[in-house]
């Protein structure tokens, strides 16, 4: 679609250019930029943000898929020396190994982004790794504008009713903020949902899991039937009345669901599980793929 003057807009690539001055002053006021950051931008797009931030810091770094628009973004920022745009996608691309000889973008320490809504778990699990494989070398911050129902998601607290996979997933890894709430007609053209502005802290836990790719796996089964008790989500695992005595043991109620414990209790819960049910065999091997609904991010867009 495109009217006079303006960009044309693929929904394929999720392209919903951001207008509101103070969703961009929020966002970067909530990435603290200083003259020592060298940031990763996702999805420069028109580069409204890229303006923004482009001005704070010793480098920026932003990767754009959409051909086109790398053109116009090169016309208007490519004499700036702190400047570098990688065009691929963002998922693929692996940003430190292009770098090469461009010392000064290598190992960014932030990354403020208004990101491609139909990929944001993929981006997000790229960003932070998972609880298994996390990030080698973690960012020291990282902003994001993503879709309100997911920044709910992320942000959640145990007992709410959108605490859930996502939710453990994330904060294992990174201590998780909600930053502003971003209408939708914020932008054009105007998305179906409104948006957040979250900043993401990557740190570790103080608990940690003795085996993280348990802890993955216990999650993903833990919340395979929505609003499911625990010891029914977990039965192929292990005896109600065990559980119950772990739950009890840990100070959980016994009758807890996934979403009513918190990521250091699902943590605890993992490591004394892999303990008592280590004589069962493994838990994949206990895991009954089938049941599994994948309750990830959907394509609200
Ligand atoms: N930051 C801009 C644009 C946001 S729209 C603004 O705030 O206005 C999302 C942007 O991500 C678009 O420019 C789109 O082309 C780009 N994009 C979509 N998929 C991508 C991918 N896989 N890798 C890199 N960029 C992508």
């Amino acid at each position: 679609m495109k009217g006079k003057g303006e960009v044309r807009t693929r929904r394929s690539l999720a392209q919903h250019w951001l207008k509101s001055e103070s969703a961009l002053d929020n966002i970067v006021r909530a990435a603290e930029c200083s003259k020592e950051d060298r940031v990763l931008e996702i999805g420069p797009g028109t580069g409204i943000l890229t303006r923004r931030i482009l001005p704070l810091v010793q480098a920026l770094i932003s990767v754009e898929i959409d051909r086109d628009l790398c053109k116009m973004l090169v016309k208007e920022f490519g004499k700036r020396e702190n400047f570098l745009l990688l065009q691929g996608d963002f998922l693929e691309l692996d940003v430190e190994s292009q770098l090469g000889s461009f010392e000064k973008f290598q190992n960014q320490n932030k990354v403020v982004a208004n990101i491609p809504y139909n990929i944001t778990g993929p981006i997000i699990e790229k960003l932070l790794g998972t609880i298994a494989n996390p990030n080698v070398r973690p960012y020291e911050s990282i902003v994001l504008l993503i879709q309100k129902e997911v920044a709910e998601r992320i942000v959640a607290k145990p007992g709410g009713r959108t605490f859930g996979a996502l939710t453990v997933r994330v904060q294992y890894l990174a201590e998780c903020q909600y930053i502003c709430t971003v209408p939708a007609s914020a932008f054009h053209p105007a998305p179906k949902v409104d948006s957040a502005v979250v900043r993401l802290i990557p740190r570790q836990l103080e608990k940690q899991a003795h085996d993280p790719k348990y802890l993955e796996t216990l999650v993903k089964l833990g919340f395979s039937a929505k609003r499911k008790m625990l010891r029914n989500n977990l039965q192929s695992i292990i005896e109600r009345d065990d559980l119950t005595a772990i739950l009890e043991q840990l100070n959980i109620n016994p009758q807890a669901r996934g979403e009513d414990i918190s990521v250091e209790q699902w943590v605890e819960l993992s490591n004394e599980l892999k303990e008592k049910t280590k004589q069962h065999g493994t838990l994949e091997e206990n895991l009954d793929v089938d049941t599994i609904n994948e309750n990830d991010i959907e394509n609200d867009i």
